[in-house]
């Protein structure tokens, strides 16, 4: 029945190539050209913030060279797509194009490369939007992606467990230090869901990943909250070259 129907949407509403539009035939995904102009992570990463690095995969733990000047609350973190070209219109789209439709795919790319991450009972938690941000983008990008990456991992996600406590200027523009120094103590658990957490594996969840420092206020937050360990998953990473 579900099959019937899915069939009898496809033929209304052929699946359609999330980069330009052209018809493809499977659904929730790419063209060719689209898939090739991509700029999908892959090969040697940063186990940090998973950022891709030269040399190959030799089983120990690379690190670059941002994560080693300012290391990690959290464990360990991967990234699907680099942010610049197509990836940085994408995420732009679903940032503020109201392109609700691209999070399924992402979310699916997302879990690839989140696969070394995933730990058993882990709970998956959006990065969390000042509340006026979100009355006047109606949608949290974050939140999204995680509903997703729940749907595709099989892991539970609790979409209010971060809450920010007060409202932050945009980052773009700042440094590295006035960023992390601006998003200081505006992050913590909810008081009602910080049962959820105590001793467990968190798998933090964004759209992007700059300096890093809104995912440590998060990780921080949670590690406060009694969470056993933190690890993240963004759809792009900002590469300084990018
Ligand atoms: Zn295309
Ligand atoms: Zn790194």
């Amino acid at each position: 029945m579900a099959q019937r129907f899915q069939t009898a949407v496809s033929l209304l509403y052929p699946p359609r190539c999330l980069g330009c539009g052209e018809m493809v035939e499977r659904d929730f995904g790419l063209c060719g050209p689209c898939w090739r102009d991509t700029p999908f992570i892959a090969g040697s990463v940063c186990d940090a913030c998973g950022v891709p690095l030269p040399g190959a995969e030799d089983g120990h733990r690379l690190e670059c060279d941002d994560c080693m000047e300012r290391p990690r609350p959290w464990t360990q973190g991967r990234a699907a797509l680099l942010y610049k070209d197509r990836a940085r219109r994408m995420v732009l789209a679903l940032k503020h194009g109201d392109r609700g439709e691209l999070a399924r795919p992402a979310a699916l790319w997302m879990a690839r490369a989140a696969r070394p991450l995933l730990r058993d009972a882990m709970l998956i938690a959006p990065v969390p939007l000042h509340w006026a941000r979100l009355v006047r983008r109606r949608y949290n990008q974050s939140a999204l992606l995680a509903q997703h990456l729940s749907i595709q991992t099989g892991l539970v996600q609790c979409p209010d467990f971060l809450v920010r406590t007060r409202r932050t200027q945009p980052l773009d523009g700042k440094s590295v230090r006035q960023r992390f120094a601006d998003l200081d103590g505006t992050i913590r658990a909810h008081p009602r869901r910080r049962h959820r957490i105590a001793g467990r594996s968190v798998l933090l969840v964004d759209d992007v990943m700059t300096s890093g420092a809104t995912l440590a206020a998060c990780t921080t937050a949670c590690l406060e909250a009694g969470a056993a360990e933190v690890r993240v998953i963004t759809l792009a990473r900002v590469a300084k070259d990018a």
